[in-house]
Order: C-alpha cells, then sequence, then structure tokens
C-alpha cells in the first residue's frame, strides 16, 4: 500500500525525523481557517497518490489564510496523473536553502537494501539519476546490520552533503531506517530533504510504500487504508481475507492458487473473443483449504459484483480433495439463499484433480440447476463466456 504524503509524515514524525506538521483539508473554506490558525505563510499541496505534484501545480505556496482559500480552490478537483485531488495539506511554508533527496528501498534484483543520496534533490531527482548518475549515491544495505551511524556516515559522504549539516542528515538517515524496519515498508523516501535558511534539516515530502503482507503485525495501518479509492468490493474480500482484486468483465472468477486463478483470466478472456469481447471480472484466489465457509464468501463477494452475468468456478484438488471443493459449492449456494440471498447467476465448475470424479458426482446429484459442470479449462471459459454473453 503506497501512502499519502500527510501520512508518511505521520510515520516520519513517530520515529523522530523532523516534519512539519499541518492539517489535512478537503474544502477551501478549511484550508483558509487552517492557515489562519498557522499564522504564517503556508503551502497548499495536492494529497494524491503520484509523483511530480509540484510541476503538475498541485503545489503552492500562499502568503495569508485567503490565499490559501484561493490556492486550494485551484488544487481541489485537479486531475494528476489521473487522480482526482480530493484533499490538501497545509502546512507552515519553510524557506528553503538546499533541496537533498534521500531514499530507502528493497532492491529485489539484487536481494539487498538499496539507500539512495543526492545533494541535488527536488523535482528533477529522476532527470539527476538519468544525466548525471554519478550525482546520486547508492550504497548496499545488508538486511541484518542496517544502518548504523557509520553506514548512515557512509551515505552521507558517498552522497556529498556539506559538513555542516552531515550530523543531522546522518541521524535522519538512521531515523528513516527506523521507518523502514519497524513499519514494514519497502520504500522511504524523502524528497525534498531540504536545509533551511538557519540550517535545520526537514523532511518536507515524504512517501512510504508499506508491505502488505506484514499488515497482521501493524493495526495501525488500517487507518491508511483508502476508502475513496478502493473498490467497495474489494474493502469487503479484504475484510472477509480473500484474495481478490476486482477488474472490468462480465465472468467472475474463483480459482484455488494464484498461478491457476491467473492462467483461467487468459483462458477466459481469450474463449471471450468469440462472445463479443467477453472478460474476465475479477482475481479470486480461495487459497488451499478452501472450505464450504470460504466458497461461500468467495461466490458472495462475486455475485455481488453488478457487473457479473456468470461464474467460473476452477478448482485443482490437491491437498482439498474434489469431494470437499464440491460439498464446498452446495454448502455455499444453500447458505447464500438462507441468507437471502439466492444464486440466479449461472456457474461453471470445471473440478479436477484428487477425487474429481466423487465431486463431480456430488454436484451432478445436487439437483442445482444453477451448477454446470465442464471437463476441461478450455471448455469451462467457453461455456461461461457463452452464459455471460447471452446475459448480457
Ligand atoms: P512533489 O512535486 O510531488 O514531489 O511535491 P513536493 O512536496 O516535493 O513539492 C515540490 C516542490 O515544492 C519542492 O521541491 C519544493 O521546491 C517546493 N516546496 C514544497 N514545500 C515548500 C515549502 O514549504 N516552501 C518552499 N519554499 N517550497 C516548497
Ligand atoms: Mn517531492
Amino acid at each position: 500500500m503506497d501512502l499519502y504524503e500527510y501520512q508518511a509524515k505521520h510515520l516520519f514524525g513517530k520515529h523522530g525525523v523532523p516534519v512539519i506538521a499541518g492539517e489535512v483539508c478537503t474544502t477551501p473554506e478549511l484550508a483558509r481557517q487552517a492557515a489562519r490558525k498557522i499564522g504564517t505563510a503556508v503551502v497548499v499541496k495536492a494529497q494524491v497518490k503520484a509523483g511530480g505534484r509540484g510541476k503538475a501545480g498541485g503545489v503552492k505556496l500562499a502568503t495569508d489564510p485567503d490565499d490559501a482559500f484561493a490556492k486550494a480552490e485551484a488544487i481541489l478537483g485537479l486531475d494528476i496523473k489521473g487522480h482526482i485531488v480530493r484533499r490538501v495539506l497545509v502546512t507552515e511554508a519553510s524557506d528553503i536553502a538546499e533541496e537533498y533527496y534521500v531514499s530507502f528501498l528493497l532492491d529485489r534484483a539484487n536481494r539487498t537494501f538499496l539507500a539512495m543520496a543526492s545533494f541535488e534533490g527536488g523535482m528533477d531527482i529522476e532527470e539527476v539519476a538519468a544525466t548525471k548518475p554519478e550525482a546520486l549515491a547508492r550504497i548496499q544495505v545488508d538486511a541484518l546490520e542496517g544502518v548504523s551511524a557509520a553506514k548512515a556516515a557512509e551515505i552521507a559522504a558517498a552522497a556529498n552533503f556539506p559538513v555542516e549539516v552531515r550530523d543531522q542528515i546522518e541521524l535522519v538517515l538512521q531515523q528513516l531506517w527506523q521507518v523502514l524496519v519497524q513499519e514494514d515498508a519497502t520504500l522511504v523516501e524523502v524528497n525534498p530533504l531540504v536545509r533551511t535558511p538557519d540550517g535545520r534539516i526537514v523532511a518536507l515530502d515524504g512517501k512510504v510504500s508499506l508491505d502488505d503482507n506484514a499488515n497482521y503485525r501493524h493495526a495501525s495501518h488500517a487507518d491508511f487504508l483508502d476508502r475513496d479509492e478502493t473498490d467497495a468490493i474489494e474493502l469487503r474480500a479484504k475484510e472477509l481475507d480473500l484474495n481478490y482484486v476486482k477488474l472490468s468483465g462480465e465472468v467472475g472468477i474463483i480459482g484455488n492458487g494464484a498461478g491457476l486463478v491467473m492462467s483461467t483470466l487468459d483462458v477466459v478472456a481469450y474463449a471471450g473473443e468469440e462472445f463479443g469481447g467477453v472478460r474476465p471480472a475479477n482475481f479470486l484466489d480461495i487459497g488451499g483449504g478452501a472450505s464450504a465457509q470460504v466458497m461461500a464468501n468467495g461466490l458472495d463477494i462475486v455475485l455481488n459484483d453488478p457487473e457479473v452475468k456468470a461464474v467460473l468456478v476452477n478448482v485443482f484438488g490437491g491437498i482439498t480433495s474434489c469431494d470437499a471443493v464440491a460439498d464446498g459449492i452446495v454448502q455455499a449456494i444453500a447458505m447464500l439463499a438462507e441468507r437471502g440471498e439466492p444464486v440466479t447467476k449461472p456457474i461453471v465448475a470445471r473440478i479436477d484433480g484428487n477425487n474429481a470424479v466423487e465431486g463431480r458426482r456430488i454436484l451432478a446429484e445436487s439437483g442445482l440447476s444453477i451448477v454446470e459442470m465442464a471437463d476441461t479449462m478450455d471448455s469451462a471459459a467457453r461455456r461461461v463466456a457463452e452464459l455471460a454473453s447471452q446475459a448480457k
């Protein structure tokens, strides 16, 4: 999960990184009030999960509260790289003597962590990286050793930070490393890290990506979840602990194992071409131990998508045998009917693998007319695409 600047700065503050507090505002009037409270010139900043806000007109200085109103009015509603601005951060404006760049990230290709730092920060760090790679220091950070005082000094020296502020920057580097480790982030970036005319070091911007696999260790991170931007069905799936991604199509997909589900999406998209471009509506992996309850939750989520016209259940029985999966489907449909949500959309089931014969027998004898069986993945995909196109 990527965080907004104001969320990233919240984490920075928690770990001692110097930031300037601000207020998140949803209207120009609230921005005016925030500026009045701050009492100095302010900066009004678009809160979107995209870089380059400054260049896109999403970061503006305001001299007084009325100006903050005007700047917020100009920024709210802007489209920055496909993200509509719904909130602005209003903070005290800083005077800037110099702008630096620092970041820590997971360097998957080299199986290590990487520190990047540059004396030439600010808006054009990508250009610095491209045209003057020598100005962007890259130092590997060992996962177990982390960023000690010595490591921080090595990074600061490699980046050529001015000697007068090195102590401060080295401390910030160690604190940012703590953000990465303790918050389970895969990226922590500050651009610009500024030096004020009176010699203080402050993080004026912040970018953090959290590792969602570690969410269970951080109850407080749930507050970062973005209810505007996350699809409502995805949110519900998350609450049910399902691996679901909403796509745009008509065929609901349920499978076990990420690889099988991925190939199911491909096969359905391919088969759908013959039926006027029918496409998969979602990715949903119900995992290895697909119990009746999990199957019911899965069907519930997929069928609740108004775009879905037909569902493909593609399960390969392994540890969970096919008879258990078939029982799961039958019980799931009964559970939904009991809940007052009887299933009316057609379901095509392809079940294969461990104890497939028994699984198919259970489905055949269930008397459920909305469930059809298919022998192969290709025929299942073709049939479900056909059913979806008929319902269109
Ligand atoms: P980004 O363009 O999305 O990375 O947004 P930033 O938060 O980095 O802001 C872009 C630029 O606006 C910075 O590089 C600064 O030059 C400028 N800026 C941001 N905050 C302030 C501030 O408080 N005072 C001044 N003078 N400039 C600022
Ligand atoms: Mn920035």
